[in-house]
């Protein structure tokens, strides 16, 4: 049974544009896991691990981090977006919490390749979903004694890879069709407008189109039947 979800940055960005979170999204923290290792890091297992310390030693109701972040540049998801987490006491009411799997102390394990490209694009997302700028960004030892995300991560060294990343999320264009989550880049974008320009499809109450999102059996009959009246 798979409890979670892997995404690569592409499309972790995409779920996130489609996923409608209500909850109002005001910083972004930054952990490391320190334990497990980076090199302890065994795919879902390792997510799993985490979660049930969490919840059978720690008490809470899930694991304490939305995303973790692989070594191998896995976009781990966990807690739901709509609940606050379990990242920095007295401090997570309107975060979401990334835990950068490894050790980033001074002398143990490096933040880099994959593991860094696939961090920095899902901080640009969210970012650009929850229209925040840098001054969002959080790191836990901002609050507290802990060095987390490690003494060998400083915060000026982590916006300036923000910077550099060359990521898909903000050179993405949204032009082709009228709704705002559907890329440009997208082999069938004419077709989304032109089933927009029919009456076919008119997306959801907020404007999105719901890209990437699966379709009902109800929501099909309403097409063919629009279809059918088109039609005639
Ligand atoms: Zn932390």
């Amino acid at each position: 049974m798979s409890r979670f979800t892997r995404f690569d940055a592409p499309a972790f960005a995409k779920w996130l544009r489609g996923a409608g979170i209500q909850r109002t999204v005001n910083h972004i923290q930054i952990h490391h896991t320190w334990r497990p290792r980076k090199t302890d890091y065994t795919g879902e297992a390792t997510i799993r691990g985490m979660r049930d310390y969490h919840v059978n030693t720690n008490g809470w109701q899930d694991i304490a981090q939305h995303l973790s972040i692989a070594p191998d540049g896995g976009i781990w998801d966990g807690r739901s977006f709509e609940l606050n987490p379990a990242g920095i006491s007295n401090h997570n009411a309107g975060g979401v919490c990334i835990e950068i799997i490894g050790d980033f102390d001074d002398g143990e394990e490096v933040l880099e390749g994959a593991q860094l490209a696939a961090v920095t694009a899902a901080v640009r997302s969210l970012m650009d979903v929850f229209s925040l700028n840098e001054s969002a960004i959080v790191f836990h030892n901002e609050h507290s004694g802990k060095t987390c995300p490690g003494s060998g991560i400083t915060k000026p060294w982590f916006l300036q890879q923000l910077k550099e990343v060359d990521d898909i999320t903000t050179q993405q264009t949204y032009t082709v069709t009228d709704f705002p989550d559907v890329p440009d880049d997208f082999y069938g974008a004419a077709s989304v407008q032109a089933v927009k320009d029919l009456g076919l499809i008119k997306g959801h109450a907020d404007g999105r189109f719901g890209f990437g999102e699966e379709i009902t059996r109800e929501e099909l009959a309403v097409i063919l039947h629009r279809f059918m009246q088109i039609a005639e």
